[in-house]
């Protein structure tokens, strides 16, 4: 099997002058993940490493330069899973962690559970050697004005969905999926999205496929929205069609909007977005290729 990934930063109206340092982030990204599955890694580490890549890019909403909640300051959430055994590792409401991802995938690897929170998550990250940063290392400029605006507005949130993600096939036909977040910009404490929960902000099956989604949290949630993508691959024939129609099921029966990537177990590629512009690239052969989507380029 050739290996393969696709990676995802966030589907929302990216503006203009923030198209490049997304394009820049989603090519390097994948760009990491190919080279460790060339060199005979696994879709977990690929995935693990272009995810924890673009948590330490600032231009996205993971990690270092994430959204800030009401209070100012920055809640991570992030999930890593498994396609061979269907386990996962996920942590929500992470403060002081600079790499959630790596934090999941120790969950998953390194303890008997799946899910850890806050400050039960922080101490894991310690005991794991990973390490604890202030809380305002992972605060940039940017966000600080647009939380300010959001503020002076008097918005509970914005919809802006910068969430990171990526799924990837390695040289064994396994398949993996992993996403990262800061969630909504201006969201209350302790709100948790989409992004931790299985199935809903990723989800991995060797079976069948693989996908990591974005956009707004609590319709993805209600459709399961990963899931729901996987599970129509059957049916619809091809990954590109689940993204499309799981999209648009969420759409009609939430109205909320987002964007999904997919690898199924031939190793296809599909992905959608009902947002107007989404981050992506992929692998083609040894080459990524680069993109921000447009909604009317969407079949
Ligand atoms: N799904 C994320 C959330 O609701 C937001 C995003 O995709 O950017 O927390």
């Amino acid at each position: 099997m050739k290996p393969r990934i696709i990676v995802h930063g966030g589907a929302w109206s990216i503006s203009d002058d923030l198209m490049k340092p997304h394009l820049n982030g989603v090519r390097k990204a994948a760009g990491l993940g190919l080279n460790i599955l060339n060199s005979g890694g696994s879709a977990l580490d690929a995935v693990e490493q272009a995810v924890s890549y673009m948590e330490d890019n600032p231009a996205f909403d993971a990690g270092v330069g994430s959204f800030l909640n009401e209070k100012g300051f920055v809640e991570l959430d992030a999930m890593i899973v498994d396609g061979r055994t269907l386990k996962f590792g996920s942590v929500a409401s992470v403060r002081r962690v600079r790499n959630p991802i790596r934090l999941a995938r120790l969950v998953m690897e390194r303890t008997e559970f799946h899910m850890f929170v806050s400050e039960g998550a922080e101490r894991l990250a310690e005991r794991f050697g990973l390490g604890l940063v202030d809380p305002s290392e992972l605060i940039v400029e940017r966000e600080v004005e647009r939380w300010k605006n959001l503020r002076r507005e008097g918005k509970r949130s914005s919809y802006i969905f910068s969430t990171v993600g990526a799924v990837a096939m390695d040289s064994n036909g396994d398949l993996a999926a992993a996403t990262s977040t800061g969630g909504l910009p201006n969201k209350m404490v302790g709100r948790v999205g989409d992004s931790p929960l299985i199935g809903c902000g990723a989800y991995a099956d060797n079976l069948v496929g693989a996908a990591s989604a974005t956009g707004h949290g609590e319709s993805t949630m209600r459709v399961l929205l990963s899931k729901l993508a996987v599970d129509l691959i059957h049916s619809t024939g091809h990954p590109k069609s689940a993204a499309e129609v799981a999209l648009k099921i969420m759409k009609e029966r939430t109205g909320g909007l987002g964007g999904l990537i997919l690898i199924d177990s031939a190793g296809r590629f599909g992905y959608a977005h009902t947002t107007r512009r989404m981050a992506l690239a992929y692998s083609k052969g040894e080459k990524i290729v680069a993109f921000i989507s447009e909604e009317d380029r969407q079949t």
